[in-house]
């Protein structure tokens, strides 16, 4: 029997690294003593080349020993060490290997996947920091130039807190309605921060989505700002990164995978929007940049402030028990006012294509008095189905369970959920009928319809079909900031943080699909989505109108919202969670399984099931874990695999973190495993 845990000479040392491989563990090398002896300062956040199979790959050292659990004969060595100083400062190591841990996911996937492109290779990292490419990160359109404004009595007292906070971790939720000056209040504090040599980290939903938010920074702060999002060349990520963690850019702006940029002064730690989805990673390493930036300012002992009009109801529970101190802006800034509400009932309308008389009247009138109007379609496309009028059967994708939404551009009907692409129909499969129709509104045909309505204004439609040209986005948006009228048509795209100050008009074509979404979170989403829209509406000096239209005008929580805003249906919503044992009130993991067979899922999640049961029974008290499931996803059949999902709830984050832990090992043994793909997702997002 060998001894497993043998001490090793004296001359040998031992690394412990995260290898980029699918498996849930970390591996074992010996540090040669010539290796060491040229490179005394070994750490953790050093990249070390190993041999791993028959390939050689670029590790991350994440600790020193002197012992392993394995043999030390059966150790291979490392073949070089490619850094001279760690890569990732040890803090944030350590907060990269807690990630991957509470989310599940192999570590050294984890740190590979975050690592800017440039690191993951063998690349030395003595690489010379060039000054942040100003021409990267500048946006190409100018907008006009905003003074620094004289804060309002409540931003002050929201900055003062902030500020007073630098120096030690606390959280904040800076709750206020759209428009009420949260920017303004993120740049002052961030100048104190600057003042006192510190460094600030901004997260933000989309950069590309909101050029003008990146131009109200850039114009505010006279020294280089890194800018990290997806669209960045792997030399322009790198440089950022570097120009980050040297402290040679004081302020950092990027999206989700920005929450991992090592900073050398860290300051200051700002989410803005923090309700947003894209803050969760939906893919491979499932994680919350939001969730992770509050650990990290824990980590880092500095303040950080959530940010948004209509807060998750994660964050607002948070700050209901105390855990984050809560900000208020309850007006708009400046000389700006909310803008008033009309829920219209299609029932008792007039309706052509979508647009009720009411709505259509309402859209001349602000376009005759010079302004512009936003009208939302939560669809793009011509049409969302194409029906045959004879028989009613509709075109449906046979990879998925979903309808072919019609394109007129070129004409063509297409799944949004698989991209698959297909004819349009002229005569019915079934039938033979000639009558095929266009069923309901998309943007493109909104678009037709108002050009038509409106031969004199321009119309000017934004989704992800006309943005996909680069640069059309931001054309498109500069030519709506720079006013005059028109009519703006198009997807949520449009909700996002855009400030445009001669919109007065917002039309919501139909506000009904997120009130009986499958997914539980479907009504806080639609609440968000209504009130970011909204919130386009009068944000400078004109007062703002807002029209909803639906066909459920009577339905208690589209009442609530009108009436009495996002706080009062959110609080509502709070209550049902709190009954029902959902998240914020429990803790949340999905596990979820798909395969081309149709029973392979299912099949594999009873066994998940059946292991869940038995840790429980053994390791837990009696009802600590809720298990619901196997149940097929709410689109159980897509991009031609069969899906499957098993929920489990906690009460306890811990009793959650231990039997997923155990039960990934577990699942990654079984032998069916691979006859499926399965995925854990903690605190998951998106249910569908
Ligand atoms: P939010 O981020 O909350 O949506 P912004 O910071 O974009 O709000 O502010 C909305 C508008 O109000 C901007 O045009 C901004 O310049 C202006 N603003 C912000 N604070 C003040 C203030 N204290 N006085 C006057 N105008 C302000
Ligand atoms: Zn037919
Ligand atoms: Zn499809």
């Amino acid at each position: 029997m060998p001894d497993s845990n043998a001490a090793i000479p004296d001359s040998l040392a031992i690394v412990r690294v995260a290898v980029p491989t699918p498996l849930r563990r970390s591996f074992d090398y010996l540090l040669p003593a010539a290796l060491a002896l040229g490179h005394p300062g070994i750490q953790p956040g050093i990249r070390v080349l190993v041999p791993f199979g028959n390939r050689e790959l670029t590790a991350v050292v994440l600790q020193l020993d002197s012992r392993s659990a394995l043999q030390t004969d059966k150790l291979k060595a490392v073949i070089s060490i490619l850094d001279s100083e760690p890569m990732i400062p040890a803090h944030l190591l350590s907060l990269w290997v807690w990630a991957a841990k509470y989310y599940q996911h192999p570590v050294g996937d984890a740190l590979h996947t975050l690592m800017p492109a440039s690191l993951r290779g063998t690349a030395s990292a003595k690489i010379k920091i060039r000054a942040i490419d100003s021409q990267q990160s500048r946006t190409r359109h100018t907008y006009p130039a905003e003074q620094q404004q004289l804060l309002n009595s409540a931003q002050q007292a929201a900055c003062e807190q902030i500020t007073g906070a630098l120096g030690r971790y606390q959280g904040f939720l800076l709750d206020g309605v759209t428009g009420s000056g949260k920017t303004e209040v993120y740049l002052q504090a961030i100048a104190r921060a600057r003042a006192i040599g510190k460094q600030a980290l901004v997260l933000v939903p989309e950069i590309s989505l909101t050029p003008q938010t990146l131009a109200r920074f850039q114009q505010r702060f006279e020294e280089p700002i890194a800018v990290l999002h997806s669209g960045l060349t792997a030399r322009q990520r790198l440089n950022a990164w570097l120009a980050a963690s040297s402290a040679q850019a004081g302020i950092i702006i990027g999206t989700r995978s920005a929450v991992f940029t090592p900073m050398l002064a860290p300051g200051l730690i700002i989410v803005d929007e923090e309700h947003d989805g894209s803050f969760k990673q939906q893919d491979g390493f499932r994680y919350s940049a939001r969730d992770l930036a509050v650990m990290r300012a824990s980590a880092e002992q500095i303040p950080i402030v959530l940010g948004s009009a209509t807060p998750s109801l994660e964050s607002l529970h948070n700050a209901s028990s105390g855990r984050y101190s809560r900000l208020q802006l309850p007006e708009r800034a400046g000389v700006a006012n909310k803008p008033a509400f009309v829920l219209v009932d299609t029932h008792t309308q007039n309706m052509q294509q979508g647009f009720s008389a009411l709505l259509l009247d309402h859209i001349q009138r602000h376009i005759r008095d010079g302004n512009q109007v936003l009208v939302f379609i939560n669809r793009r496309g011509f049409a969302p189905l194409q029906q045959c009028g004879d028989c009613g059967w509709t075109a449906e994708c046979t990879f998925c369970d979903a309808r072919l939404t019609i394109h007129k551009n070129p004409p063509h009907l297409c799944c949004h959920h698989c991209e698959r692409r297909h004819p349009i129909f002229r005569h019915c499969p079934d039938c033979g009928g000639k009558s095929m129709q266009a069923v309901g509104v998309g943007t493109e045909r909104s678009e037709a319809f108002l050009k038509q309505c409106f031969p004199a204004t321009d119309v000017i439609r934004i989704d992800r079909d006309v943005t996909r040209k680069k640069d059309e986005l931001e054309r498109l948006l500069a030519k709506v900031q720079h006013g005059g009228p028109c009519i703006l048509v198009g997807t949520q795209m449009l909700a996002k943080g855009h400030h445009f100050p001669d919109v007065t008009l917002v039309a919501v074509l139909e506000a009904d699909s997120g009130l009986f979404s499958a997914d539980f979170r479907g009504q806080e989403f639609m609440a968000q989505l209504l009130t970011q829209v909204a919130g386009r509406a009068g944000r400078a000096d004109k007062p703002g109108e807002v029209l909803i239209q639906t066909r459920h005008a009577t339905h208690q929580s589209l009442q609530l919202l009108i009436n009495r805003g996002y706080h009062a249906l959110a609080d509502q919503l709070m209550l049902e969670r709190q009954s029902t044992c959902m998240p914020p009130f429990t803790y949340l993991a999905c596990l979820r399984a798909e395969a081309i067979n149709s029973q392979a899922p299912m099949e594999f999640l009873m066994k998940a099931r059946a292991l869940i049961e038995q840790h429980c029974a053994s390791q837990l008290p009696h009802q600590a874990i809720m298990i619901n499931g196997p149940l097929p996803a709410p689109m159980e059949k897509r991009a031609n695999r069969f899906r499957q999902q098993l929920l489990v709830r906690a009460h306890q984050r811990h009793d959650l973190q231990q039997l997923l832990g155990t039960l990934c090992l577990q699942l990654e043994g079984l032998s069916s495993q691979r006859l499926v793909r399965w995925s854990v997702d903690v605190d998951p997002q998106d249910m569908m």
